[in-house]
């Protein structure tokens, strides 16, 4: 497609680009000076302070795109709420629990199983040997009682890289 010039709307100046939706549009790292997405912003400490994005990037063939905000109109971000930060530990906390026996894992609980921990991921039908149960997790009990946290002191929380292969292999 033949690059055509655009107007920018908000400085009068003219760049290489296209509008769609009535929007200016512009090629993956091709958007001009004094614009950022919203990650970008971010990155900077700012947010969008309420101003609605004015441009966009597109690539891909329009399958991928990114909202372009104006740098001279962002503003400090203030950091999150106590309830945004209470929410957010609430969803860590369901991601992290075991859904059948409820125990409490340091890290969140892979989906393809339906987030059930080590002890009670469902065993392969055939082809598949059963895999031990690792010894540092408590074995656990029935699913009336309290979750039980992971036995040890000082375990780790995060999984090293030879405890993920173990979890994803089967
Ligand atoms: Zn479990």
């Amino acid at each position: 497609m033949a690059a055509t010039v655009v107007r920018l709307p908000w400085n009068g100046q003219h760049w290489p680009g296209r509008v769609v939706d009535g929007v200016p549009t512009f090629g993956f790292r091709s958007a001009p000076p004094g614009l950022a997405t919203r990650r970008q912003l971010r990155a900077r400490g700012l947010c969008p302070g309420g101003r609605d994005w004015v441009a966009q990037v597109r690539w891909r063939g329009g399958r991928r795109w990114a909202a372009l905000y104006l740098v001279d109109q962002a503003v400090e971000s203030p950091g999150a709420t106590t309830a945004q930060l209470i929410s957010l530990w609430k969803a860590q906390r369901v991601l992290r629990t075991c859904t059948e026996c409820g125990l409490l894992a340091p890290y969140r609980l892979p989906k393809f199983n339906g987030r059930r921990c080590w002890p009670c991921r469902p065993a392969r039908r055939r082809g598949g040997r059963v895999m031990a149960v690792p010894q540092n997790v408590i074995n656990p009990g029935p699913a009336s009682l309290p979750p039980r946290r992971f036995a040890g002191p000082g375990f780790p929380t995060t999984t090293s890289a030879v405890e993920r292969y173990r979890w994803y292999r089967h």
